[in-house]
């Protein structure tokens, strides 16, 4: 598989954490938000490294080359054919990378001991590409001296090129037509080494290996390894400078194009700067700064004869494929001190072997990758569907790696990226969100309580109907006897008080058990259809209510038909009245009222009484609950009103107030039942 269909760089989705400095660094914004995940378009990188460079995780894996070189190296010793050789070609840069020592393991070592172990690995033959790099900056010296009228873009960065193909198409034009000294130096070999020799480059740059597979190169260069890669190779294979013979680099052997990996180094190498007049050539470098170079050549603003720009700031030497981390300076001075130590001693201005029949020549072809500009409308639709509904919401803070709102809202537009990377509109939504959990919460924490209000009433209800069927009986004896006693008993006779207190207090027992036998009552309802109006009128007669209490009665519905349980609910009604009236010592209004939908019907019972305390509103459905004093209240009235209106499947609230400080006094009891309650008419 080519760089060119797997991408020279893929994001490793586990690692990545989606903090969007991919986003942000991309010079070609290649990195697209899918789903909330980065991955690069292969179709839009440029190979420039960026990405891999800044992500923390190191969630950005590089186009793997180390296999392919492995099975370029290997021997079969059955083979009938010897394997065709293998040349190791080394960048310029290669003295930043291993010419320094202390900053990463196989540092400051000798250029020599770094051949030997090239050579340990299985090459045949190890040249520099700075041979190429010579002849190549003659090319461009030439170029400059016979078209004095022209303007060029220097081609010698892999990734450059791509970017003007990709993103300024109308500069390419403008790309010298001339190959890196990458192919010129495989093109060297095939000529000196043999056409059926492999080349492999060795380098700082990841774009390179877009450049050694694309289809122009075809027979050129086999495959290219980063410095990264060369150290693991190294690694895999035990191989340390110290187990190696020093070698020295085969021929043919380059002049100051060794310099090349430093800024400015094309026009050091080819001596151009000493041809031109200041201000004919200028030197960029780094994603920004590129860019910016590229658009004012494009705009016509800059003027200059020849533009050479490099990807990574700082040049070659800081290429995204070097394993060192020394500093910039650091870098430049070992490639100065190993150029210096190499040409000592050799005429500075001796030229490089003649070209002979290598063809220098490149053509260039535009691939156009920019995309289409939303119209301000379109930006504007999609600015509000990120909340951003006024000029000031824009704040261009750039959490989303763009620049701006608006660049942000094109690269949704263009599918690059999603609405979701915005972060101030994604804190607002999650405070929206947590504001609604809290609400929900406390729905939850209300119906747990009514659940175990409803719990803690049900076990009630089984140990009161234990408790009644067993006194039931006995105390039906005692009633009886008592009665029998007292019919008999003379009433002028001593004991007859006595008897007759004997069965009242039996009776009210009585009571109590069928209270409670009430309340423990089996889900059962008969139903009936029943007209609520006439209903209520019927349930208020069966209560005492004193003249000084007045009575109103307000029936709101169309249809006033509704299926419930006659009986039971009678006592509900009957009882809801009655504790009305005792809430009232004096005069007061009793205030009946009916009303709801054609699902379910609602009937309050309000009074203007004391109220209920707040501290005891949650009591008052717990059986045996009562503040009437001298066993004026069993406490069990409102605890079966629940039960028999739990079996309607309806519900019964309370509002109450009881300090008059904050208005009215009173108390209203609202029951809801639905207008049929499952199971039908009995
Ligand atoms: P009881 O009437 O036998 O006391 P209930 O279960 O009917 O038992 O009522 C429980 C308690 O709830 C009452 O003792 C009273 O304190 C309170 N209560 C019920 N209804 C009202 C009301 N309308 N106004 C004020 N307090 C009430
Ligand atoms: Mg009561």
């Amino acid at each position: 598989m080519s760089p060119e269909r797997t991408g020279l760089v893929r994001t490793i989705p586990e690692k990545c954490r989606v903090c969007y400095t991919c986003v942000r660094e991309c010079p070609a914004k290649a990195i697209r938000i899918r789903a909330g995940q980065a991955e690069v378009v292969p179709e839009r990188c440029i190979g420039c490294g960026n990405c891999v460079r800044v992500c923390s995780q190191h969630a950005k894996q590089v186009y793997d080359s180390a296999t392919l070189v492995s099975g370029l190296l290997a021997c079969d010793p059955a083979a009938a054919v010897p394997r065709p050789p293998v040349v190791a070609c080394v960048a310029p840069s290669f003295p930043a990378e291993f010419g320094i020592a202390d900053y990463q393991s196989l540092s400051g070592i000798d250029y020599r001991r770094l051949v030997g172990m090239i050579r340990r690995l299985g090459f045949d033959r190890v040249v520099e590409v700075a041979y190429g790099a010579d002849l190549v900056a003659r090319r461009y010296r030439k170029l400059i001296a016979e078209q004095p009228e022209a303007r060029f873009i220097a081609t010698t960065c892999p990734a450059i090129v791509l970017y003007v193909e990709k993103y300024h198409p109308e500069l390419v034009p403008f790309l010298a037509p001339v190959v890196s000294p990458m192919i010129a130096m495989a093109r060297v070999i095939h000529r000196s080494y043999g056409a059926e020799a492999s080349v492999v480059f060795i380098g700082p740059c990841i774009a390179k290996k877009a450049e050694a597979a694309a289809e122009r190169y075809r027979d050129d260069v086999a495959a290219a390894l980063t410095f990264m890669e060369l150290r693991q190779l190294f690694d895999e294979n035990g191989i340390t400078p110290e187990s190696v013979e020093p070698s020295e680099f085969d021929p043919p052997h380059p002049g100051k194009g060794m310099l090349f990996s430093v800024k400015r180094g094309i026009l050091q190498a080819a001596g151009i700067e000493e041809d031109l007049v200041a201000g004919d050539v200028v030197a960029a470098d780094g994603g920004a700064e590129f860019g910016h170079a590229l658009r004012e050549f494009s705009d016509g603003h800059l003027d200059v004869r020849l533009l050479e720009v490099l990807s990574c700031k700082g040049g070659c030497i800081m290429g995204a494929g070097t394993g060192t981390r020394a500093p910039l300076f650091s870098r430049r001075a070992a490639v100065s001190r190993y150029v210096r130590g190499r040409l000592a001693g050799r005429d500075p201005q001796a030229q490089p072997g003649p070209e002979g029949d290598v063809d220098l020549n490149a053509w260039f072809y535009p691939d156009d990758r920019t995309m289409p500009i939303p119209s301000q409308d379109e930006i504007r639709a999609i600015l509000e569907r990120m909340g951003k509904q006024h000029a000031e919401d824009e704040l261009n803070c750039g959490a989303c790696g763009y620049e701006t709102c608006r660049t942000h809202a094109i690269a949704i537009f263009d599918g690059l990226a999603e609405s979701e990377m915005c972060l101030p509109a994604t804190i607002t939504r999650l405070n929206e969100a947590v504001g609604e959990l809290g609400v929900t919460n406390r729905q939850l924490a209300s119906a747990q309580q009514a659940l175990v209000q409803s719990e803690k009433l049900a076990s009630m209800g089984q140990l009161a109907a234990g408790i009644a069927h067993e006194v039931n009986n006995p105390l039906g004896v005692v009633l009886l006897y008592s009665q029998l006693l007292l019919e008999e008993c003379d009433p002028k006779a001593e004991q007859y008080e006595d008897l007759k207190k004997i069965a009242e207090q039996a009776d009210r027992c009585k009571k109590i058990v069928s209270g409670l036998l009430n309340f423990a009552r089996k889900n059962q309802v008969s139903l009936k259809a029943v007209r609520i109006d006439e209903f209520l009128q019927a349930c208020a007669h069966a209560v005492v209510i004193p003249g000084r209490v007045k009575l109103t009665l307000d029936c709101r519905l169309e249809d006033p038909e509704i299926e419930l349980d006659p009986d039971q609910m009678l006592q509900v009604f009957t009882n809801l009245m009655n504790n009305a009236v005792e809430a009232m010592p004096g005069e007061g209004t009793l205030a009946v009222r009916a009303d709801g939908d054609t699902e379910s019907v609602q009937v309050s019972i309000s009074d203007s009484g004391v109220g209920i305390p707040m501290e005891i509103v949650k009591k008052v459905f717990e059986p045996f609950f009562t503040t009437k004093l001298g066993g004026k209240g069993t406490g069990l009235g409102l605890a079966i009103c629940y039960g028999i209106v739990k079996m309607h499947r309806g519900s019964i609230v309370v509002q109450s107030n009881a300090d008059p400080g904050t208005g009215p006094t009173g108390t209203t009891m609202t029951v809801r039942l639905p207008r049929r309650p499952p199971g039908g008419l009995a």
